[in-house]
């Protein structure tokens, strides 16, 4: 399987884009905050403990994420006949890109392409503020978005830049209209996609 990573802030139009690039290409859409949300739509003890995070805007543990998320992989996979998955929303850090190329390797899979929408932060903040009074997500209140945000540019970002070294990032213009930004991103992505797969050793 070949597999993409999509990546940006909050308030990028990340998922919009996700699940337009999953359907054009044929990929598993796994996004972990879709994930969680379903899961937090239930009562279990699993929802209370993951509801506690994702509540106050911080990350689910590094772990527990990587199960939910793998699980949910195979599952659909086994389902499907797709050639890979899109990763929306994760790795969000370190530890967790570190597991994203172990697991990939030990299924003798590959990671293609990382899509990553770039926004500036002033357009950002003024598209969180109108999500958040359309959506009312339990953590789009100030203090949440503020940690989602700080975690994004500390954490997350900074993980591009050894994608970009292996020469799988896609810059996208995030701050074009979503058609812009879905056709650049078609015609990037078909490029990386139909390259063939590299050896990694
Ligand atoms: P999102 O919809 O991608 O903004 O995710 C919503 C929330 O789910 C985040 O603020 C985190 O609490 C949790 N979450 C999503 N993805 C991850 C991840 N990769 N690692 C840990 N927590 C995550």
């Amino acid at each position: 399987m070949k597999h993409v990573v999509i990546v940006g802030p909050q308030g990028a139009g990340k998922g919009t884009q996700a699940t337009r690039l999953a359907a054009r290409f044929g990929l598993l859409h796994l996004s972990t905050g879709d994930i969680f949300r379903e899961l937090m739509r239930g009562d279990s003890d699993l929802a209370e403990e993951v509801r506690a995070y994702v509540d106050r805007g911080e990350l689910v543990p590094d772990e527990l994420t990587a199960k939910v998320l793998f699980a949910r992989l195979d599952d659909l996979a086994a389902k499907s006949q797709a050639t890979g998955a899109l990763f929306d929303g994760y790795p969000r850090n370190e530890a967790q890109a570190q597991v994203l190329d172990e697991t990939i390797s030990r299924r003798g899979e590959e990671l293609a392409a990382v899509v990553h929408l770039d926004v500036a932060l002033d357009v950002l903040r003024a598209r969180i503020a109108g999500r958040a009074a359309e959506e009312r997500r339990s953590d789009d209140t100030p203090e949440a978005l503020e940690r989602r945000l700080r975690i994004y540019f500390e954490e997350t970002q900074p993980l591009i830049e050894r994608w970009r070294a292996r020469g799988l990032v896609v810059d996208i213009n995030g701050d074009q209209s979503a058609n812009d930004v879905a056709a650049d991103i078609v015609r990037d992505v078909g490029h990386a996609l139909a390259r063939p797969a590299r050896s990694h050793h």
